[in-house]
Parts: C-alpha cells; structure tokens; sequence
C-alpha cells in the first residue's frame, strides 16, 4: 500500500517536472535566441541566465533529441525526459520564432560540456560483465 502511494508520488513528480520544463521551454523560445544551422539538425538555445551564451543542442523530432546542458545529460538520462533546451526548440518551431543561420553571431560563446555522450541516439546500451568489474 505504502508503496503504491510512494509510486503515484513519483509519477505526479514527474508530470510536474516535465510541465514546468515545457513552460521554460515555451518561454525560451519566446523571449531568447533559438537558431537552427541551415539544412543540418544542429540548434543553438541561448541560455536562460546569461546572455550570448548558447546551448549546442542536435534535435530532430523522435530521432535525436541531445542537449549539451547538465540537465539533460545527466538527469534525464538520455532522451527519457527532455530538457528545456528541447522542448525550447520545439516551440520555437510551432511558434515560427526560429532563426536559420549560417553561423552564429561573433560574440556568441557555446556551453562546452566536460563529458560527451558517445551516441547522441536513443539509447539501446547493452552492458557486459566487464562493465562491473574493477
Ligand atoms: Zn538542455
């Protein structure tokens, strides 16, 4: 019983993260920079906190959806909940408030991330007993 109530707690946590994410999103693409680089998927969000500073984002709807912001490569592990970043770049192109560039602006600085996922895909990671071995 108690565990049952414990589990629907996390599904509501989980419902109220991802609309606030969508929220953040929505406002993202409304009130910063949302480019796309022309004919590729590679998008840069600018960040909410700091101006000409942007996310290097690879996005293409169900296929791959990757973020270099701790958000989404640490706790939504891989592609099971998205960031702002992406739901961001959806909205910006439900709302026509996307910009297709060449390359970004000069003063523009991108976010580097300290680790880079190998595949910016949905996972399939199969582990082998090596992996838990030290
Ligand atoms: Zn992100």
């Amino acid at each position: 019983m108690i565990q049952q109530l414990e589990t629907s707690k996390q599904i509501v946590e989980e419902a109220e993260q991802k609309y606030k994410r969508e929220c953040k999103g929505r406002s993202l693409a409304l009130t910063r920079n949302v480019y796309r680089l022309v004919n590729t998927d590679v998008f840069y969000v600018e960040s909410e906190s700091s101006n000409n500073t942007y996310y290097f984002v690879k996005f293409k709807c169900g296929v791959l959806e990757w973020c270099t912001c701790p958000d989404n490569s640490m706790r939504t592990g891989g592609g099971q909940m998205r960031c702002k970043h992406l739901h961001a770049i959806e909205f910006a192109i439900r709302l026509g408030t996307l910009r297709d560039i060449d390359r970004l602006p000069t003063e523009a600085k991108v976010r580097k991330v300290v680790v880079i996922p190998s595949i910016p895909t949905v996972s399939t990671k199969s582990y082998t007993n090596d992996d838990y071995s030290f």
